[in-house]
């Protein structure tokens, strides 16, 4: 699960959930704009934001959509 949360991958984590039912229907009641955040921060996402960097991509907050 630390890894499917590091990845932000959602299918994993429902996957491999407890109740995957009930957490993917949580998440669809309120999906984020962007699928590697979730819908608390956006693309304000600590965890996104993380990985971009270590992808060696450019984090700009103010000219991304
Ligand atoms: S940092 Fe915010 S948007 Fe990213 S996974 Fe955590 S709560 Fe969700």
């Amino acid at each position: 699960m630390a890894q499917a949360r590091h990845n932000v991958d959602w299918d994993e984590m429902f996957r491999i959930a407890v109740d995957g039912e009930k957490a993917r229907a949580y998440f669809e009641s309120t999906p984020p704009a962007d699928r590697h955040t979730c819908s608390m921060c956006g693309k304000m996402c600590a965890v996104r934001t993380t990985n971009m960097i270590l992808e060696g991509k450019k984090v700009e907050f103010c000219t991304e959509k």
